[in-house]
């Protein structure tokens, strides 16, 4: 009696599976057949006959067309989505078509592209899941591997990537993030309109060559249609932007300005605090680097006690945050005249501090005084502080990946966390 009502038990679920399978993934040409508790040696897993419906042809996966049947090929086993926690196999014996135009091929899957063991639902579901965890998280939180986590989020970018619009691209930043250990650079560039904010395109270093690579993967039309480029005053990209995008009104912005300044302020600090231990004076400067760097409203009451403290020092450092400090009026500009005005003042004044790590900036932005100016010209065009918060979101994303030994790995990843890729309609069921 009790064994029967488990059998009964199991028939059911059986048939619950099959009526769910049908609203989730139903095919044309093809139908469910049995379906199978196999008790494996790590745990359950179910397995779903897939055949063909009767009197259907195959039809050749090299030109799409409906074939001859030639023979079978032995069985295999395609992973979709798991169900309740159990992992759940196709298991189907695909036929081959004795193609006039192709030879002998295998035949079209619905479920499956090419030689994946993963059906491209479970694929699809495996790579939104890379968007929200890490790879490893998922492939942890699915029972599956690494390697199964990479080749799908690969998949869903190189899709994405096919079907990207590239159309009314207005704004674009540029930047650059390192990555790996010493001097790896990659250059990002991000398009930066109000209406749509994404990573566009990635290159491998920093080099003038990159540059190129991107103006000519853009082309030459939408090239032309660019209206604001952001950057950095880094000189590769100077150059290639002032050759190849003529029309565009180019933008150092307010971010990469920044970082320099902070970079300084930083050199400043670690020299002073050799010069000090020198010395054998009271390390008054050790642990204040986030005093130094943070903005002032963003500290807490006891770095702000600690920062008043630390001013009545006259130090290089003390010195240079104030100058630091002082510049972040610039930005308060309306008219580019005024501003011109103000950062000219504060080029000399620095260039009189006697500090090196600042001078060296403010040389910089006097040699692309313009160019900075272009910052008010272009004001409130696009989302200029998109590129700071992208810029953080990518070294996020290249940091948490221990697996990113490669730059393709890097790439792909990068894409499908900031690319704001297009995934096919089915694909919004699971989530
Ligand atoms: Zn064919």
């Amino acid at each position: 009696m009790e064994v029967r009502t488990t059998i009964e038990r199991r028939e059911e679920n059986r048939m619950l599976l099959k009526t769910i399978l049908n609203r989730v993934q139903k095919f044309k040409s093809f139908v469910y057949g049995t379906v199978c508790w196999v008790e494996g040696a790590s745990g359950p897993t179910i397995e779903v006959e897939v055949r063909p419906r009767t009197n259907s042809q195959p039809v050749c996966s090299g030109c799409e067309f409906t074939r001859v049947g030639y023979d079978r090929l032995p069985v295999r086993r395609f992973e979709f989505i798991p169900f309740w926690g159990n992992k759940v196999f196709f298991v189907y014996a695909p036929r081959r078509v004795n193609c006039p135009r192709c030879g002998i091929l295998v035949e079209q899957m619905p479920w499956s592209s090419g030689k994946h063991r993963l059906t491209e639902r479970y694929a699809w579901y495996l790579a939104g899941w890379a968007k929200r965890l890490s790879w490893k998280g998922v492939a942890e939180a699915f029972h599956t591997s690494w390697d199964h986590v990479f080749s799908s989020v690969e998949m869903a970018v190189s899709w994405g990537k096919d079907q990207m619009d590239l159309s009314n691209i207005e704004a674009i930043g540029i930047d650059e993030i390192q990555w790996q250990r010493g001097h790896q650079y990659l250059t990002l560039v991000y398009q930066i309109d109000a209406h749509c904010k994404r990573l566009l395109w990635i290159g491998d270093k920093r080099k003038v060559k990159t540059l190129l690579k991107f103006f000519r993967w853009l082309g030459k039309e939408r090239t032309e249609a660019l209206q604001f480029i952001c950057s950095d005053m880094w000189k590769p990209y100077l150059k290639v932007i002032a050759r190849k995008a003529q029309g565009a009104i180019h933008v150092l912005d307010r971010f990469h300005i920044m970082s320099h300044l902070s970079k300084a302020i930083d050199k400043v600090r670690a020299e002073e605090v050799r010069t000090l231990k020198a010395q054998g004076r009271e390390p008054i400067l050790t642990k204040t680097r986030w005093l130094l760097l943070k903005r002032p409203e963003n500290l807490s009451n006891k770095q702000e006690t600690k920062l008043a403290d630390l001013l009545r020092y006259n130090l290089k450092s003390v010195r240079s945050y104030l100058l630091k400090e002082e510049f972040q009026f610039l930005w308060l500009y309306k008219s580019p005249y005024w501003a011109g005005q103000f950062l000219t003042k504060w080029c000399t004044k620095t260039m009189r501090s006697k500090i090196d790590p600042m001078k060296k900036v403010a040389l910089m932005l006097r040699k692309h005084h313009p160019l900075i100016l272009n910052w008010f010209r272009a004001k409130g065009q696009f989302s200029s502080g998109i590129v700071e918060g992208f810029n953080t979101k990518a070294k996020l994303t290249t940091r948490k990946a221990y697996g990113f030994r490669t730059y393709h790995a890097a790439e792909i990843a990068l894409y499908h966390t900031l690319g704001a890729l297009p995934v096919p309609k089915s694909t919004h069921e699971f989530f």
